[in-house]
């Protein structure tokens, strides 16, 4: 699925919308974040290292944009205490959430299954799929306040078709894609909170250069590119349910 042709959103789109974006501080994230801002959202930013935040929101700040807010948390650690205080906060702030991206993620080691070292696969489960299900979990009923509310799991090639030695980025992405289909079956006729899936694609960010040591970053599309998309899932104008687009 892509958005459609010369899709051209209107400047305040997202004016008015409270939105989270997980690893809000670098990469991909770092764009949606203050792309959402541009169109007129006030953005939540969470990420497990601040300064990275207090960077992009001071962009924001200085753009006059509508204040952000700062949630320091590590997806690889969420535990009850976090989970509640982000939905206090965000209830107690806002009343409601209209839109969250799933973003953070980490890459792991790329090698055989049999080296892999226990706590090393558990990290990368914890990161990219289970601390994913337990902020949804607990974000829910601020979703359900929103008359109009998009929820985004940022997959990959590699969660739709296995790569050898990928090993849990990959099966943490498999998981997370079932796991955003069956929300948004779910949620289809008891909610206005629509659930689909990015792929963004080859982007030139950290955690590419990483996968890719070898490549040339310049050959490939910047997280910028990517903006229109991802503008376009989290608006109105979009509304799809249950489905996947490639950036
Ligand atoms: P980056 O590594 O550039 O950025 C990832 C962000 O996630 C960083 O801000 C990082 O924080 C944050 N993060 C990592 N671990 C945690 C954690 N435990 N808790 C909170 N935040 C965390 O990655 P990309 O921008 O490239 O990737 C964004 C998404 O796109 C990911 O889900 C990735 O799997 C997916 N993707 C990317 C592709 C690409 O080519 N770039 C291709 C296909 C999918 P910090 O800065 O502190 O490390």
């Amino acid at each position: 699925m892509s958005m459609p042709e010369n899709y051209q959103p209107n400047p305040d789109l997202l004016c008015g919308k409270v939105i989270l974006i997980t690893g809000a501080g670098d990469g991909i994230g770092k764009n949606a974040a203050k792309t959402f801002a541009n169109f007129g959202a006030t953005v939540l930013l969470l990420g497990r290292t601040v300064s990275k935040l207090e960077q992009v929101y001071d962009d924001i700040i200085e753009q006059d944009l509508a204040e952000p807010g700062i949630i320091p948390a590590d997806m690889g650690t969420l535990g009850m205490n976090t989970l509640e205080e982000i939905t206090e906060v965000i209830n107690s702030r806002y009343g409601k959430l209209d839109g969250l991206l799933h973003n953070a993620s980490i890459l792991g080691e790329r090698i055989p299954i049999e080296q892999y070292d226990l706590a090393d696969w558990d990290k990368v489960m914890q990161v990219n799929f289970n601390g994913v299900v337990l902020l949804t979990r607990f974000l829910l009923p601020c979703l359900q306040q929103s008359d109009a509310a998009s929820l985004i799991f940022t997959s990959s090639t590699v969660g739709k078709t296995p790569r050898a030695y990928w090993g849990p980025y990959s099966v943490s992405k498999h998981a997370l894609e079932g796991f955003a289909l069956l929300l948004a079956d779910e949620l289809e006729n008891t909610s206005n909170i629509r659930v689909n899936i990015v792929n963004p694609g080859a982007t030139r960010t950290s955690m590419r250069a990483a996968a890719y040591p070898n490549e040339d970053p310049l050959a490939l599309k910047t997280p910028e590119d990517l903006m229109p998309l991802y503008v376009y899932m989290m608006g109105e104008d979009s509304l799809e349910n249950g489905e996947t687009f490639l950036g």
